[in-house]
């Protein structure tokens, strides 16, 4: 059996003269939790919008669950869950009434699904409060549970970590794990703050102004970002020459008028260095650090001064 439960082929969203997503091809794995990470506007509700099938590609196609027609991918979206731009509440309507109501809609008729969901994501004292009077952070709760009512092989979530405090965070980052593992279940949660995600998925999908532009699992991300090279010396310009001719696929960010960081590892120190001599530049500091997250995710979005 396969170990894939969905893929993407060239999947484009055109809004007029606007590529929300361009050209998308991306593989999940079963059991795998998928980090899919960009700047607002990158086009990740888009493409959740289109797994989850509330809106149709311009071009593309996909296999969801072994099925690639349209028609039969249908009939397998009663196993995915999703919350997408913020959970759907009935505010007057009780925490319970939420989840039952959602439950009816999917059609599940395990009726013991409801409270069971509940306990999951730690509800089960707040079942009789209404909607609306919940907090944020367990309002994306029951927006999870919601999502999983049905019990999914596969949970889409869009940004559901947009507003919590650190310490709902935490809860929701152990509730996600226990759900991957106790369910069997996909998920494909987005941030635009990769740190926020470092901690849960085994994968990261990058996506910048709608083209996927690295996916990575989690132990490369963690190799990628353990360093890169800090240059400080008086021609930062002629540095910048020599980075461009001799190191193109290389990307870096000027820092100041005598610094730059060069986002790749230190076994082109050497050949970099010996170019920066021949320049005749004096080089005061040639070392290599560490990169943290965020930097990774600018040198790879093209945040330097290179892109
Ligand atoms: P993200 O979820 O990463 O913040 P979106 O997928 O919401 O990004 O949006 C991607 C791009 O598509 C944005 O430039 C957005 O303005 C545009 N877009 C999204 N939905 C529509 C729409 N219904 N009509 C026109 N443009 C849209």
């Amino acid at each position: 059996m396969s170990d894939v439960i969905l893929e993407t082929r060239g999947l484009t969203k055109k809004y007029k003269n606007q590529y929300a997503l361009d050209n998308v091809s991306i593989t999940l794995k079963k059991n795998h939790i998928y980090g899919f990470i960009g700047e607002n506007g990158a086009g990740k509700s888009t493409l959740m919008k289109i797994l989850a099938g509330l809106i149709f590609p311009t071009s593309g196609d996909m296999t969801f669950m072994g099925e690639t027609d349209p028609s039969a991918i249908e009939q397998k979206r009663k196993s995915v869950g999703t919350m997408i731009e913020g959970p759907y509440l009935y505010p007057g309507y009780s925490v319970r009434q939420n989840v039952e109501l959602q439950r009816l809609l999917i059609g599940n008729p395990d009726e013991s699904a409801t409270d069971r969901v509940i306990e999951l994501v730690g509800l089960s004292d707040s079942k009789k409060k209404k909607a609306k009077k919940l907090s944020m952070g367990m309002k994306q709760r029951l927006g999870i549970a919601m999502a999983m009512v049905g019990n999914p092989r596969f949970l889409i979530l869009d940004e559901p970590i947009n507003g919590l405090d650190p310490k709902n965070i935490v809860t929701l980052r152990s509730m996600l794990k226990k759900i991957n593992q106790d369910n069997d279940c996909t998920i494909f949660v987005s941030s635009h703050i990769l740190s926020e995600l470092y901690l849960l998925a085994t994968d990261f999908i990058f996506i910048h102004k709608g083209k996927i532009i690295e996916t990575v699992t989690h132990e490369q991300l963690e190799e990628k970002c353990s360093q890169y090279i800090f240059i400080r010396n008086n021609n930062i310009p002629e540095t910048v020459t020599i980075l461009e001719k001799h190191f193109p696929y290389v990307n870096y960010k000027v820092e100041s008028d005598e610094t730059v960081k060069v986002y790749a590892k230190s076994d082109i120190m050497t050949e970099l260095s010996g170019y920066m001599m021949q320049a005749g530049i004096t080089i005061s500091e040639l070392s290599e650090k560490e990169l943290t997250l965020e930097e990774y995710f600018i040198s790879i979005t093209g945040g330097g001064n290179n892109v």
